[in-house]
């Protein structure tokens, strides 16, 4: 039985410090050294998933192999480890309430008055401890959303508190702070990491390692300052500089030796060998591209450029796999009309039409597919951009005026793209869609899908209601565009051709979800590359 170790990230001074990136890279660090590890989210909102979130609020909506909707956090956890997630990876205070609740309702507590502590606290540390009892995993990091001082993260750092005190060294805590940089006085400040170690401390928790985000390098001074006040040992207080790429971090903190630190806090041998090959010849590859191809991305989230993360993270594998910079071009749907779309989209080598859900944008998307289509430019249609290849398709070849998807106009009188039939009962939003990875046969050899994945067989991941409409898939044929991957079990259609054109690929699931540094996706690598001839 492995004796698992707990290691909990929590963050303070201000959000968007990058505790996903720094708990994804030391376990990155931990793994190269042998360590078998996963990484878990405590998110302290009430959705029970982030899937019934605008991304404007919460970014991308990442999916899971077993179907989870989860924070995107999760996606950085699989790229940097190249293994799988799962449900119960990512667990919100709407999660924990609903199944502390609904004990109640069966009597499970017997009488008693329910509680944040212990009940709620119980079952936080339940989900925690459950990573651990699979006896897979020799370390679990866990990390811990929000702010420190933040009303809705108590009862996660009292669950913290309680797990540290059962656990002695077997758990650790990671404090991820800011020191920011004056400017007027040319200073670097460590009065904010000295509060928010208190506020840490005054719900009793110590952290044992202190991990200080900073535009400009720490000198020894500060860090002594650091641990002398906040009670950390000097080589525990590590500093975690701006670098170009979020990949670089694993490097940077193994030049802090944090990983070391880590293990010897946990107890656990510090085994010599580190195997970071492959992981380094990712970045020299990433630092040293032999050419640049532009790409652009149209999408009406595009403000927000982590509403389509694991996308553009797959372009950055998908770059480097070809040697080439990827520089991306953000496009918003709304911003595309008949008189801007040759303007905004001109001098692209790549187009590709993101995912989405609902009316707004749709034209700018249908317009972006028309001009990748009519110029044959390399086509990427993701979900919803393969849905509007269809549609755009269905109008301008087949001149099925108002062909449309249901979804945007339930009375079209060609439904080209219609619900799927397992969904015409659905009544809730949460985690209802089609979710989660299925088959996709490819039934043409001779098709760029082929070609990029070399198998006969794939397996995807999933998130939508609506569907290709079969009843129209002759005419479709019989016009030039192909299904040339079908689900084998439903005969759903999972991606559409265009033979005649260089490359046009419409795929009805979410490629990009399981593109990571060391197994960048081959439908990424192929866009890219035909992007580039
Ligand atoms: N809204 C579409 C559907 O539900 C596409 C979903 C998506 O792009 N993820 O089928």
């Amino acid at each position: 039985m492995v004796d698992t170790r707990y290691i909990f990230v929590t963050g303070g001074v201000t959000s968007s410090l990058g505790k996903g990136i720094l708990a994804s890279s030391l376990a990155k660090l931990l793994q190269a050294r042998g360590y078998s590890v996963t990484l878990q989210k405590l998110d302290p909102y009430l959705n029970v998933d982030p899937g019934t979130l605008n991304p404007y609020e919460h970014g991308e909506c990442f999916v899971t192999e077993d179907g989870a909707e989860t924070d995107l956090d999760l996606g950085h956890y699989e790229r940097f480890l190249n293994l799988p997630t799962s449900q119960a990876n990512n667990v919100t205070t709407g999660k924990i309430y609903q199944t502390v609740i609904s004990k109640e309702r069966r009597g499970d507590y017997l009488g008693k008055t329910v509680q944040i502590i212990p009940h709620i606290t119980d079952e936080i540390k339940r989900k925690v401890k459950y990573l651990g009892s699979k006896g897979k995993y020799d370390i679990v990091i866990t990390e811990i959303g929000g702010t420190v001082g933040d009303i809705e993260s108590l009862p996660y750092i009292e669950a913290v508190r309680q797990l540290k005190w059962e656990m002695g060294s077997k758990a650790i805590v990671i404090h991820l702070t800011l020191v920011p940089y004056l400017a007027a006085t040319g200073e670097l400040k460590t009065k904010p990491t000295q509060h928010s170690v208190k506020a840490l401390l005054e719900t009793g928790v110590q952290p044992d390692v202190l991990v200080l985000r900073t535009e400009h390098d720490i000198d020894d001074n500060i860090r002594a300052k650091v641990a002398l006040f906040c009670n950390v040992a000097i080589e525990a207080v590590v500093q975690s500089v701006n670098v170009p790429s979020i990949y670089e971090v694993p490097i940077r903190m193994l030049e802090e030796r944090l990983d070391v630190t880590v293990l010897k806090k946990l107890d656990l041998p510090v085994k010599e060998a580190i195997d970071l090959d492959s992981w380094n010849e990712f970045l020299y590859k990433l630092k040293h591209p032999a050419n640049t191809v532009e790409i652009a991305l149209v999408g009406k989230y595009v403000e927000l450029h982590d509403a389509y993360k694991s996308i553009s993270e797959a372009l950055v594998h998908a770059g480097a796999a070809n040697n080439t910079k990827v520089n991306l071009r953000w496009v918003h749907s709304e911003s595309l009309t008949g008189s801007t779309v040759e303007n905004k989209l001109e001098g692209a080598n790549g187009i590709l039409v993101a995912p989405g859900f609902g009316n707004r944008g749709i034209k700018g998307k249908l317009l972006a597919v028309q001009y990748a289509r009519e110029n044959n430019i390399p086509f990427f249609g993701i979900c919803l951009g393969m849905q509007m290849a269809v549609i755009e398709f269905a109008r301008n070849v087949m001149k099925l005026e108002d062909a449309d998807s249901t979804e945007m106009n339930p009375k079209t009188s060609h439904p080209v793209i219609d619900l799927m039939e397992q969904q015409k009962e659905v009544i809730d939003f949460g985690g209802t869609m089609r979710l989660g990875a299925y088959d996709c046969r490819i039934v043409a050899k001779k098709s760029n899908v082929f070609n990029a994945y070399n198998k006969l067989t794939v397996r995807e991941r999933h998130r939508h209601r609506f569907e290709f409409n079969n009843n129209y898939l002759s005419q479709f044929e019989k016009a030039g565009m192909k299904a040339v991957g079908i689900n084998p079990e439903t005969d759903l259609v999972e991606i559409m051709e265009i033979p005649s054109h260089k490359w046009f690929v419409g795929v009805q699931f979410h490629p990009e979800y399981r593109s990571t540094v060391l197994n960048p996706h081959p439908l990424f690598v192929d866009f890219v590359k035909n992007a580039l001839s």
